[in-house]
């Protein structure tokens, strides 16, 4: 068996009987002692990310987007690596607090703030709060007057450039729910608005224009316009009160899920960002701001495997094969959510048997769970056998289900030769801990 390097984790390795190891731990230990199906995470492969990324971007801010993955766990890891934080939720402001993270180093957006989020945020200090609407913008200020606080703000601005995976969209991109549209002159509104409240202090611009992004010229087109967006604010209120300090361009950077994918380093995105920015802030002659950035999947998705076990393998002569395994959409809704590739390989022991195309499904009543949609694998391939499935970080767990009540997977951290659940099992108990019977 041989493991790609951009798709597995750094410590993945297969021993001479053909078992996959991850942290020094073997996956079949790893089955043993935790059951399957199990999200096994690389806790060298996230620190490793983190750290590249905080080199990438020294002079910059790094926020970790948590709702890629978050737990208490690794938001410890996230301040022990110097990171900071972006949440989108109540709830996941609520993992930031409950595990100590520092209030000034996080960040909150999302289009719905509800006014208890809000209010929660500022109590909390958060650092930097992102405007989505006028609404909005009206109710944080009424929010943190009261708190007797001025809240900084970001303006989410919708720059008109739309990352699709591969490709960027030329039409559509104005419809749509996040922000403050940039072309219609509705994100300078914002600015005037957000100038005249006295409890927020307008700090920059934010913008995120899409997700598993392989090159810069999204980035690049954005930069563009934001700049000259906020040279348009400094000539409308002068220097005095408009001009700001923070340009925060998201997350996006993609990842490898198979050989076909080439990711792009931190560091490079980091030296394309600062040179797109310096290039447009001189021809404007705007003081470059600070720049922000907000990696998720980029971070942990490459730090995390998913380890099912093959429980039916049946063989559709002259369609296919589907080889069945005990997870699934609850785990991983990616491929029936948007037709994702991911690969899989046989994890627990060597073959010598030809390989063959099958389809891995899982095991829900929906005829489009499936895990992976083609991939080669021997064709000894039997029940009890474990398949590894690599790329499982960012929005799997945080995206999964309790579908069909089963139970949502552990997710266990490996390192050095030790694995420790950092998310338990959900056990029967669990499934019906809501339930009430009147
Ligand atoms: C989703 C999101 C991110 C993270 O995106 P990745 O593709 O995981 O890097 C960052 N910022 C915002 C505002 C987002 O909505």
């Amino acid at each position: 068996m041989s493991l790609d390097p951009a798709v597995w984790p750094v410590t993945a390795a297969c021993s001479p009987a053909g078992v996959l190891g991850l942290g020094g731990v073997g996956v079949d230990e790893l089955a043993a002692s935790f059951g399957t199906p199990a999200l096994v995470l690389d806790e060298a492969d996230f620190r490793d990310r983190c750290r590249q990324w905080r080199t990438a971007f020294a002079d910059s801010e790094v926020y970790y987007a948590g709702k890629a993955f978050l737990c208490l766990a690794l938001a410890r890891w996230l301040v022990e690596e110097d990171l900071s934080l972006d949440v989108c939720s109540g709830g996941e402001l609520l993992v930031a607090e409950r595990a100590g993270f520092p209030a000034a180093r996080l960040l909150f957006h999302g289009n719905n703030k509800s006014p208890a989020e809000l209010r929660r945020a500022v109590e909390l200090g958060v650092g930097r709060i992102v405007v989505d609407s006028a609404v909005e913008i009206d109710r944080l200020a009424r929010t943190a007057a009261a708190a007797g606080i001025r809240q900084r703000v970001l303006i989410r601005v919708t720059p008109g450039v739309e990352a699709h995976t591969h490709e960027y969209v030329a039409t559509g991109q104005e419809d749509q729910k996040f922000g403050f549209s940039l072309a219609s002159g509705a994100a300078a509104e914002a600015a005037r608005q957000v100038l005249a409240l006295p409890s927020l202090e307008l700090v920059g611009l934010h913008a995120h224009i899409g997700s598993q992004i392989f090159d810069t010229s999204g980035y690049r087109l954005a930069i563009r316009r934001l700049v000259a967006l906020l040279a348009d604010i400094r000539a409308e209120h002068g220097n005095e009160r408009g001009v700001f300090a923070e340009l925060n361009l998201g997350g996006g950077l993609g990842i490898a899920y198979t050989d076909a994918d080439a990711p792009m380093p931190a560091m490079e995105l980091a030296d394309a960002l600062a040179a797109a920015v310096g290039k447009e802030c001189a021809a404007v002659g705007y003081p470059p701001p600070r720049l922000a950035v907000e990696p998720g999947r980029a971070i942990v998705g490459s730090s995390t495997v998913t380890l099912y076990e093959v429980g039916t393998v049946k063989e559709l002569p002259g369609l296919r094969t589907y080889v069945s395994v005990d997870g699934g959409m609850s785990d991983n809704i990616r491929t029936a959510l948007y037709g994702a590739h991911y690969t899989a390989v046989l994890a627990s022991r060597a073959s010598n048997a030809d390989v063959q195309l099958v389809t891995v499904c899982g095991k829900h009543c929906e005829s489009g769970d499936i895990v992976v949609r083609e991939v080669a694998l021997p064709a000894d391939l039997a029940p009890g056998d474990l398949l590894a499935v690599p790329g499982s970080g960012a929005y799997h767990y945080s995206m999964a289900s309790t579908y069909n009540h089963v139970p949502r997977p552990p997710v266990v951290a490996v390192a050095g030769g030790r694995a420790r659940e950092i998310v338990r099992r959900e056990t029967e108990d669990d499934l019906l801990r809501l339930d009430v019977v009147p």
